[in-house]
């Protein structure tokens, strides 16, 4: 954007958008692992593992980095600590992590090894009762699972001491590349002395009883936790580097608006971090691996992410040894990969009980390192971004955040997908020109809670011609969760609140006044639609032209002898468009964006996608037409460019499990190619086809025959 400047012409002009303003990838190995291979050891590893296999697979595949557990629960090497819990099948196999270390190095793999500080065991809890978790009634916490354990305090002395001694141990001996920790960010709330005594010296207050953000006590210790996790973080990794310099702490963290360390943070901290969402269960869409990867890297910009994921069905109930579909385990994958995820597979023991998932894992590598040079992304293309909030979810959101904040999100989720939009998510503490100019539109699904400074942000980007699209509560909140008398961004809705709406509100519609406005295309002949269950009453302070659609308010729908309203027109609109120079405003003042995810009308898909359409008001940078869901992705390598094409049509019904692929049918594509830069050859990276291409002023288009699972066309630059 940035009208009038040469940068900012150029980015509009290609909509390519330029590598991100973010923090550079750190020297160092961080960059160089493309595919990561995880054994997640078990106990009698070390007396039954054949490592000959596991190097041999390792091989085949070409990962290029591998994270072993080393110690924390069992420790696979005989350890000098007393009360680090060695293997029992160690004896006689002392050798068995270096050899495996030793092995990996060989063949030129990064090696990263896993603690995990989470459970311990008696004789922890007889030497020092005060490392183990309290819970609220102020009993010691039994482990869920194995009662004879015990559950750890994560920011107390064992974390702090224990385990910064195990950490210091076991980097001395392997002089791994980094230490990778496993739930070390505690098990819930911990009511320990030292919790008490610690939080107590730093705000003042008692641990908090209640969960609820707007306690005072409540919202000091989410705080607390936070930099005491940090502090964690920061000093782990110092004791690491004060053994070997080029070796770095990676916290198991990260996540989107629901993730509980400030994501800004993270970004920042971390010279690499691995998404750990290992598949899905229950109405989880296929396209969630790729969204976490979208999450991340708003804030990792173009440092790696790995992708974790599991071969088997491990929610809801835990079957780690179980081994899933081929096809249900490539479409999570494919769908990181097309979102710039690097695989990382999760083995858990190093017995295979069943090789099914072996093939599946190697054609999806194998596949990755032949076309590596095109999977190696310098930015994704994309001009609509869209805005996630941690803050609005943990103290607007609550305990409530998933259907007050998340559903939201994944409803405009849904309606990109469908609408093959490429886009970014954008997070809500980077809302500063570097990071947003990239893209003509946002889009504020919901995201209530706003300070002062973000919201003046959000004007500024629509004073330099940016584009909105918000709905319901959005900027209603301080950062606090804290109500505010009226919108943050009441000067860029031209409305101001006055009202909540009762809710959840049944049997209300929106009349249709005006088909011909831009918000109705494919709605022409609708008269009616559905209206939202939370609905704002709001008051235009600008000035609006003749809304399209109208509320007509609640009426009973039972007893159906009832289900007639009196009030049929009521001139409120149900959706505020305006201009403020170049920019252009949409306001749902209800939850459309929710009800989309629970509902999936598909008058409201409609009026989602004319207002991402009006809003961005330009060419797209990649057009997709053809029957199908199809999750569309862009990307530029250092000489090429690629599309990347997930087929998620689901040929199952219900369940989210895919069983087999159903071929997308054809598909045009049209794309518009960097200024001044000539094809010079294109491929189908998977089918192996050489499409038919057709360029004019500036785009290319071709066809793509088919779509099994995965399509990249990969455009090479003269
Ligand atoms: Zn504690």
């Amino acid at each position: 954007m940035k009208p009038g400047t040469r940068r900012g012409f150029l980015q509009t002009a290609l909509g390519l958008g330029v590598a991100r303003p973010l923090p550079a990838a750190d020297a160092g190995w961080f960059d160089r692992p493309m595919r990561w291979a995880q054994l997640n050891l078990t106990e009698d590893d070390p007396a039954n593992m054949d490592i000959g296999f596991w190097l041999d697979y390792f091989k085949r595949i070409h990962a290029d980095a591998v994270c072993l557990t080393a110690g924390g629960v069992v420790a696979f090497y005989p350890t000098q600590l007393p009360l680090h819990h060695r293997s029992q099948w160690l004896s006689g196999h002392e050798s068995f992590l270096p050899d495996l270390i030793g092995g990996c190095r060989k063949l030129n793999m990064v090696v990263v090894l896993r603690t995990d500080p989470h459970a311990t065991y008696q004789d922890v809890y007889d030497a020092h009762s005060d490392w183990i978790a309290v819970d609220a009634q102020g009993q010691k916490r039994r482990h869920w699972e194995i009662p004879e354990m015990w559950v750890t305090c994560a920011l107390g002395p064992y974390n702090f001491e224990f385990m910064t001694e195990v950490t210091r141990e076991i980097v001395a001996a392997f002089k791994p590349d980094g230490i990778f920790s496993n739930r070390w960010e505690g098990s819930g709330m911990c009511y320990c002395e030292h919790c008490r005594a610690n939080f107590r010296a730093a705000s003042g207050l008692e641990l908090p009883r209640t969960s609820d953000p707007r306690d005072l006590a409540r919202r000091q210790y989410i705080i607390w936790r936070e930099k005491r996790r940090l502090e964690l973080w920061r000093m782990w990794d110092s004791e690491i580097r004060k053994i070997d310099p080029n070796a770095r702490y990676i916290a198991n963290s990260g996540g989107g608006a629901m993730s509980g360390l400030d994501m800004k943070l993270v970004g920042e901290m971390a010279p690499t971090l691995f998404a750990d969402r290992q598949g899905r269960s229950g109405a989880t869409a296929p396209w969630a691996n790729g969204k976490n990867g979208k999450e991340y890297r708003a804030t990792l910009g173009s440092k790696a992410i790995g992708g974790i994921f599991h071969m088997g069905v491990v929610a809801p109930h835990r079957w780690p040894d179980s081994v899933q579909n081929g096809a249900e385990t490539r479409i999570w994958v494919l769908d990181g990969i097309a979102n710039g995820l690097r695989p990382w597979f999760n083995k858990v023991s190093g017995s295979v009980h069943d090789p099914r998932w072996l093939s599946v894992v190697e054609q999806i590598y194998t596949w990755h390192h032949r076309w590596e040079r095109y999977l190696r992304n310098e930015a994704p293309i994309a001009r609509v971004g869209m805005v996630y909030s941690q803050q609005t979810a943990t103290f607007y959101g609550g305990q409530q955040a998933r259907q007050k904040v998340e559903d939201h999100t994944l409803g405009f989720y849904q309606a990109l997908i469908e609408k093959r939009i490429l886009f970014e998510m954008v997070h809500d503490r980077m809302l500063d020109a570097a990071h947003v100019d990239r893209f003509k539109v946002l889009l504020m699904p919901n995201i209530a809670a706003l300070d002062d400074r973000q919201c003046r942000q959000l004007s500024e980007y629509v004073q330099r011609g940016g584009s909105l699209v918000a709905t319901y509560e959005t900027s209603l909140y301080d950062e606090w969760g804290g109500a505010r008398k009226d919108f943050g961004l009441a000067d860029i809705f031209g409305v101001s609140f006055r009202s909540r709406l009762k809710g959840p509100i049944e049997n209300s519609y929106l009349l249709v006044e005006n088909g011909n406005h831009p918000m109705m295309a494919g709605l022409e002949d609708a008269r009616q639609i559905i209206h939202g269950t939370w609905q704002l009453d709001v008051v235009p302070t600008a000035t609006f032209g003749a809304p399209p659609l109208t509320a007509i308010p609640h009426y009973p729908s039972l007893p159906m002898e009832k289900n007639y309203g009196t009030v049929r027109k009521t001139g409120v609109a149900g959706v505020y468009t305006r201009e403020i120079g170049r920019g252009r405003i949409v306001y749902f003042p209800w939850d459309i964006d929710r009800l989309y995810w629970e509902v999936m009308a598909d008058d409201h898909y409609k009026l989602i996608g004319n207002a991402i359409d009006w809003a961005t008001n330009e060419e797209k940078p990649v057009t997709v037409t053809g029957p199908g869901i199809l999750d569309v992705t862009a990307w530029r390598q250092k000489d090429s460019m690629t599309v990347h094409l997930v087929n998620l049509t689901n040929p199952m019904m219900m369940k989210p499990r895919f069983r087999e692929f159903i071929p997308a049918p054809a598909q045009q594509v049209r794309v518009r190619l960097p200024e001044g830069f000539k094809v010079r050859r294109i491929q189908l990276l998977v089918s192996g086809a050489a499409p038919a291409i057709e360029t004019s002023r500036g785009y290319v288009s071709l066809t793509v025959p088919s779509i099994a699972d995965h399509e990249v066309i990969a455009i090479d630059f003269a």
